[in-house]
């Protein structure tokens, strides 16, 4: 009998090289397992006939081979390619890099294949198609089949068998609500686990997704109310001298717009003040949310402390660093900053390391791992964090781990209503940057479909011509079988291939060293590459003024809000700029979604139009945003579950303000679980 604690190599399937794989997605117990929510599910069509069957979207028809499988070479690549037929029809179907199929597919074969069907000159095909024995298919029709984001060696069948394995032995959970919230009709436990790996029903899945979300939320905010509740009251590090600031401020070549300025009132006041700091920076891309970081640091160094800059990727941090020095050097400012990321070297890192527990390192900016690892700081007054991951509120927890009481600053470009964000902050103070600087142009977007890449490109090479540069954004990183999307290193090939030799191309991907991005950023920061083709790594803070071409290939496939991020790269400067939005699926529909990128450059109002056109179906799959990492709820999508999340906690907490009770304890062990997974991290 395997218990729900055992770790995963106690279920059937689940060796060590599979554990070694979940163990790096934090899954270590049977129990962990149970919480690896599916990424979508798939809903296997019906078989159609090969003349009826639609082209361009998901299709499974059955047939017989009418030749047998042949390997050709082109190039690197072994294609290999046969026909089939149905009795309405004939259908080529074609393979990559798959030679080995002839030993197993033989001429008279009778098989379901499940792919795409496109028409070209030579007649109907299927590149790639998924194969099913006929028996094997019918049974997996009529069922929602959920699909894990795994990317290793585990298959979706391994995981799925695990995870039934799994719901078996939890068998005898005990339920997590206490039974107060219970009784108000979510779905219990146990049943909503079992519903969100294998729904029996649309209406059981989305039931089992509410009850989580709820229970993901409620956990949540729990946690940030029970550690408000332990931090300390007073303001420990009083830092009422701001006169190198200001000095800062006057060295800098523009005056900080009205909300800027009232921005940094606030900030004054709060680190001068009665109580320590937490507050949060809201401003939409481009408003100008660093230079009060920088601003609010100088506060600290003057009044003796150190400061912290915390950015949630190291390409973000190399930038901060790279633009800070230079602006401190350029007005002459006494504070010695220093970049602690994974790409700094062993040694220096340990010289690093020595200045900021001595005092001599003023300023550290780094990534999260700043704080997380072992960094002893002599005097730390502020920690500033940039886009940072939930709020910043692990932050603040390992902060207080530490017995350390600095001021904290959080800076945010997602756009959340004011009634979200009170619930979502818990106590931070709120200021608001709603003003662009001044002799910003709109940015020009359009919605094309690929026909259109040709003037696309054009536009890329005249704005090169003008000394400009762009970006072309591309969903994944090397070909992979799964998705026939545009990649990054395929793709810059191509273009390469079709833009004129003078315009240098660079690349960039999340699968690069940390060592490796930072040189491409920084070619691109001066100049000396004209066009960037990326993954989303650049989607966030990435500030490069120059750049006035945003292009997102398969622009069909991002969340909308993540999109309005992307297109904040550009406009940064006072030149006209553009974002371009391919898109690849050929659906109306998707097409509709990208044009209210074109309506509105307002990050909220686009989110929730997004979620307007999204029907069920889209429950899952598209990300909304790279800053609030839930596992399953989304604050926009679900902002009703939200609402009544953070009511449960209220009344929890008010019956229970320690979780002491019995009936809350499986609530308060969740909480402390995700503590130590944070830590693990
Ligand atoms: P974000 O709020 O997205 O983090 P940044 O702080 O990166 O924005 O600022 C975007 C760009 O605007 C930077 O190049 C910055 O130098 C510039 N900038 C900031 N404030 C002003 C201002 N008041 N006037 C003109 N340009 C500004
Ligand atoms: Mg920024």
């Amino acid at each position: 009998m395997v218990e729900k604690g055992a770790p995963v190599t106690a279920l059937k399937g689940i060796g060590p090289r599979s554990a070694e794989e979940l163990r790096s997605l934090g899954i270590l117990t049977a129990e962990d397992l149970l919480r690896f929510f599916p990424a979508g599910y798939d809903r296997p069509e019906a078989v159609t006939e090969i003349a009826a069957a639609p082209a361009d979207v998901p299709t499974a028809v059955r047939g017989i081979l009418t030749t047998a499988p042949v390997n050709r070479g082109f190039g690197n690549k072994t294609v290999t390619s046969f026909s089939i037929a149905d009795g309405s029809g004939r259908l080529g179907v074609a393979f990559f890099h798959m030679p080995y199929l002839k030993n197993s597919l033989h001429k008279g074969d009778e098989r379901v294949f499940r792919g795409v069907i496109s028409e070209t000159k030579y007649g109907l095909r299927m590149d790639h198609p998924k194969i099913f024995q006929p028996e094997e298919y019918d049974r997996l029709t009529h069922a929602i089949w959920p699909v894990y984001p795994t990317m290793g060696i585990l298959s979706q069948k391994k995981l799925r068998g695990a995870i039934a394995q799994a719901l078996e032995v939890c068998e005898v959970q005990e339920e997590m609500l206490p039974p107060s919230l219970i009784g108000k009709g979510w779905m219990t436990e146990r049943e909503a686990l079992r519903q969100i790996h294998f729904p029996e029903s649309e209406e059981a899945l989305v039931r089992a997704r509410e009850r989580l979300v709820f229970e993901e939320f409620l956990v949540f905010l729990l946690r940030i109310r029970l550690m408000k509740a332990g931090e300390s009251r007073g303001n420990p590090c009083p830092m009422p001298k701001t006169t190198l600031a200001e000095r800062f401020r006057k060295s800098l070549p523009y005056s900080l717009t009205g909300a800027q300025a009232k921005a940094w009132e606030q900030i004054r006041s709060d680190i001068s003040g009665e109580k320590r700091m937490n507050r949060l920076i809201q401003g939409d891309v481009g408003s100008g949310k660093t230079v009060l970081a920088v601003m609010a640091l100088l506060a600290a160094v003057e009044n003796g402390y150190q400061g912290a800059l915390m950015a949630p990727t190291e390409v973000l941090a190399e930038q901060h660093f790279e633009k800070i020095t230079k602006l401190f050097a350029a007005a002459d400012i006494p504070a010695r900053c220093v970049l602690l990321t994974g790409a700094v070297k062993e040694s220096s890192k340990r010289v690093i390391r020595q200045e900021l527990a001595d005092g001599r390192a003023d300023i550290a900016i780094g990534t999260h791992a700043l704080i997380q690892e072992s960094v002893a700081f002599k005097n730390l007054g502020l920690v500033v964090t940039d886009e940072q991951h939930r709020f910043g509120v692990r932050q603040r927890e390992t902060l207080g781990a530490k017995g350390m009481k600095p001021h904290l600053l959080v800076m945010s470009a997602t756009p959340i209503p004011r009634t979200l964000a009170i619930i979502l902050y818990g106590d931070l103070d709120i200021s608001v940057i709603d003003e662009l600087p001044q002799g910003r142009l709109p940015i020009k977007n359009a919605a094309v479909t690929p026909k259109a890449r040709g003037s696309a490109y054009r536009l890329i090479q005249n704005e090169i011509k003008a000394g400009h540069q762009a970006y072309v954004i591309c969903p994944l990183v090397e070909e992979s079988e799964a998705m026939a999307g545009e990649n990054v290193g395929d793709y810059a090939e191509r273009l390469k291939a079709v833009m004129p030799p003078e315009i240098r191309i660079g690349v960039l991907h999340g699968r690069m060293t940390a060592a490796e991005k930072n040189a491409v950023m920084q070619k691109f920061q001066r100049d000396e590459t004209d066009i960037l083709v990326s993954t989303t790594v650049v989607e966030v803070g990435v500030d490069v003024p120059n750049a006035t071409v945003m292009m997102v290939e398969n622009a069909e496939r991002f969340g909308l809000a993540q999109l309005h991020q992307l297109r904040g790269r550009v406009g940064r400067g006072d030149a006209q700029s553009y974002a371009i939005f391919m898109d690849g699926s050929g659906k109306p529909r998707k097409k509709e979604r990208l044009e209210i990128l074109n309506r509105t450059n307002d990050g909220f109002k686009i989110a929730e139009e997004d979620l307007k056109l999204r029907g069920p179906g889209d429950l899952f799959g598209i990300r909304q945003s790279g800053e609030m990492h839930f596992a399953l709820g989304d604050i926009y999508q679900d902002h009703e579950t939200l609402l009544k999340a953070a009511e449960a906690a209220t009344e929890l907490l008010k019956e229970d303000p320690r979780l002491e009770k019995e009936e809350n304890r499986r609530l308060k062990e969740q909480i402390a679980r995700l503590l130590g997974k944070a830590e693990a991290i």
